[in-house]
């Protein structure tokens, strides 16, 4: 079993919301050197990291996890005992809009990461070769739509229904295969839908939190009875962290709450933590909930068994109240970082095709 505490670590895509918190836990827990190789598009964004920036221990390098070339040399550089993929395109609505880059990123660059990191374990001594992890990160979302209920093992099989989901799945079967093939140390987690601070806000709480900031409406897929399994970021890093140390090669592991809940009971818990904070009419924040256009291809319901992990000692710490009214006090705290996404597209809205959120737009109904 790897000893985390004197490691090097290389996390692809650190500047973006999971690989940030991720990057500051080691770093909090002094572990080892951090190597961060990030490309930097609209989701990465340094300056969730300025606290950590300065570290004599934290290394940024820019690049492609799908240029060999750059691959090669940041691994060279950091002479990992971990490598923790966490680099992709991640938004399912812009998956829909523009398959290609997932294919891109998600696929074609997990081969170039994989196979650059089984050529370099294969030139480690045997000690540093048995303790060398390769962790990819991956989602709940490979198994597609669950039935009520249900909530998905890691043995079930996949179902991808849109372009992001099957892009991760493709990713996931290709670790299996260098695990089973060439032996190479892989581990990939399933996470579920995570939210907290520092989530690029085109993902539905940031979008529901900075909406209600701004005195906007709320907007809320089809009929708002999509059911997600919903996990803090700390725990999701925690989680990340605790198979690292203790999971087995070759094993996937579940990461979520296994609580399923509907997305307007969500924006009603959400709403109920917005009341208290501004000191509001119970119910006030509520009203701006409105239903928009459904996304193609929407998954009914996630949800996941997660005895697997918790048999590792890993359980989530946080209630879905607690993180609610953390995140809503860090994006009111947090308006510098906000207007750090200037390279972005962000204009506070989320979805395929719409333009604005008052209700003269189409594609927007009232709830
Ligand atoms: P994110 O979109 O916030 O960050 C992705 C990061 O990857 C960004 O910093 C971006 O610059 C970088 N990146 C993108 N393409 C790259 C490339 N070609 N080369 C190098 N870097 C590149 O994503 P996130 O929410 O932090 O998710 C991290 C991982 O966790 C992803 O693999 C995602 O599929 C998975 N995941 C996310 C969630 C969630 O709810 N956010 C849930 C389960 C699993």
């Amino acid at each position: 079993m790897p000893d985390i505490r004197h490691q090097s670590l290389l996390i692809t895509g650190g500047a973006g919301f999971i690989g940030s918190h991720f990057i500051r836990r080691w770093l909090e827990r002094n572990y080892g050197p951090v190597w961060n190789f990030d490309a930097l598009t609209y989701a990465g964004n340094q300056a969730s990291l300025t606290d950590v920036a300065q570290r004599q221990d934290y290394h940024f390098v820019r690049g492609d996890i799908a240029d060999a070339d750059a691959v090669r040399q940041v691994i060279e550089l950091a002479q990992p005992d971990a490598i923790v993929h966490c680099a992709a395109e991640s938004h399912v609505d812009r998956s829909i809009e523009q398959p290609g880059q997932f294919v891109d990123t998600n696929i074609l660059g997990a081969y170039v990461l994989v196979d650059a990191a089984l050529s370099y374990w294969r030139t480690l001594d045997a000690d540093r070769r048995a303790e060398f992890r390769f962790l990819n990160v991956s989602t709940d979302e490979v198994f597609g739509s669950a039935a009520p209920g249900q909530l998905f093992a890691e043995s079930d099989p996949f179902a991808p229904n849109s372009p992001y989901a099957a892009s991760k799945a493709s990713a996931a079967h290709l670790c299996r295969a260098y695990w089973r093939t060439y032996g190479l140390p892989l581990i990939t987690t399933y996470g579920s839908n995570t939210y907290g601070p520092y989530q690029y806000p085109e993902k539905l709480l940031p979008t529901a939190i900075l909406a209600a900031a701004e005195g906007r409406q709320i907007p809320l897929y089809g009929d708002g009875l999509h059911e997600r399994d919903w996990l803090f970021v700390a725990d999701h890093c925690a989680g990340l962290e605790t198979v690292l140390a203790k999971g087995s090669p070759g094993v996937c592991y579940n990461v979520g709450s296994s609580q399923p809940i509907a997305n307007c009971q969500l924006l009603d818990r959400l709403c109920e933590q917005l009341d208290l904070r501004q000191g509001a009419v119970a119910g006030e924040n509520a009203k701006r909930i409105e239903t928009v256009a459904d996304r193609p291809g929407h998954d009914r319901r996630y949800g996941l068994d997660c005895d697997r992990i918790r048999t590792l000692g890993w359980t989530p710490q946080r209630s879905l109240a607690e993180g609610l009214r953390k995140t809503i006090i860090w994006y009111e705290e947090n308006t510098t970082w906000l207007a750090s996404l200037t390279k972005s597209d962000y204009q506070g809205r989320r979805g395929l095709g719409r333009r604005d959120s008052n209700s003269s737009n189409p594609d927007v109904k009232g709830r």
